[in-house]
């Protein structure tokens, strides 16, 4: 039996004007599987421990995106899934992802690598498919390819891994409530004004300048989302309070991880990171919610082997 043990990101997608096709990956945050080979034909999940979630191979994201996977590898292997979850599901920080995207890269390692990292995002995307009703790819491809990712098409799917500028450093509160991906796309609305689409892809434009040349300020003054944020926003308790509180603490810019309820916060450098961590802690407490804060590194790798 070949076995493999990984460590499967967390990440934060959209990264605010970036709906669907913008994600990055985190490096503190994420679950732990361990993925074999074995001799008997078939996929499945043999240990889920941290959450209640389906054993079944057909309605677990990890099963589905492996099936994916071994569809177009075309032979007959036997694979064995364990998970064990860190990132609770409906948090908003790719909980699904993470599990999709962890076990098609460990299957593919096991393989010998047969597929590009963009064909494990296309396998990956399955897992998704399954969680939200919603083939999207804004957490898979971060989680599988590490750093910024932006997805320039989906069909045909053409993903680009950004640079990461090498300051950044991420803050997530996530407050204990569930926010199904399903629900927060059926708040959206379907049609935009010219004048909210001219400013939403003026900003896009100047995030993914702004990572490229390392430019804070610029990545700080395109972190504005005119579509998505007005209308998801109304779901997250307190969500102004904290956005206020992040930015007057020195953070480039804050807004819905996914499709919340966390809320994420990019700064400059791990000190302001930490104090915004700090008044996020302060300002949720008064909400009475249990909530989780995070502080991470962007990592720059995606899913890798841990021992
Ligand atoms: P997130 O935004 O945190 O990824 P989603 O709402 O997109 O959360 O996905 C969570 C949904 O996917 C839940 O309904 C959960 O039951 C389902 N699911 C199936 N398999 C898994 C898995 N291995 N990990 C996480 N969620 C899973």
């Amino acid at each position: 039996m070949k076995t493999i043990k990984v460590f499967a990101p967390a990440t934060v997608a959209n990264l605010s004007c970036g709906f669907d096709v913008l994600g990055c990956c985190l490096d503190t945050v994420g679950d732990e599987m361990v993925i074999s080979l074995t001799s008997e034909a078939g996929v499945k999940i043999t240990k889920i421990e941290g959450a209640i979630l389906p054993m079944d191979t057909h309605k677990n994201v990890a099963g589905v995106a492996v099936e994916a996977l071994l569809k177009k590898y075309g032979k007959d292997i036997g694979i064995e899934i364990e998970i064990y979850k860190k990132i609770k599901a409906g948090s908003g920080i790719g909980s699904s992802a993470a599990s999709s995207a962890g076990a098609v890269w460990a299957v593919n390692q096991l393989l010998n690598q047969p597929f590009s990292p963009q064909e494990l995002v296309e396998f990956a995307m399955e897992g998704e498919k399954l969680a939200s009703g919603n083939a999207h790819a804004d957490n898979v491809a971060p989680a599988l390819l590490g750093g910024f990712t932006l997805v320039r098409s989906y069909d045909p799917l053409d993903i680009i891994k950004l640079n990461t500028p090498k300051d950044l450093v991420m803050t997530v509160l996530h407050p204990q409530i569930e926010v199904k991906t399903s629900d927060s796309r059926s708040v959206i609305k379907h049609t935009v004004s010219l004048k909210q689409a001219i400013q939403q892809w003026g900003n896009v434009g100047g995030l993914v300048a702004g990572l490229c040349t390392e430019d804070y300020s610029l990545i700080g003054r395109s972190l504005e989302d005119v579509i998505i944020e007005p209308l998801r926003s109304i779901l997250i308790p307190e969500f102004t309070a904290v956005k206020e509180a992040a930015i007057a603490k020195g953070a480039l810019g804050c807004g819905i991880s996914g499709s919340g309820p966390s809320i994420f916060a990019l700064s400059k450098g791990i000190e302001t990171a930490n104090l915004v961590a700090e008044t996020l802690q302060k300002t949720y407490s008064k909400t009475g919610l249990e909530f989780d804060i995070h502080v991470s590194k962007i990592n720059n790798q995606g899913v890798k082997t841990i021992d």
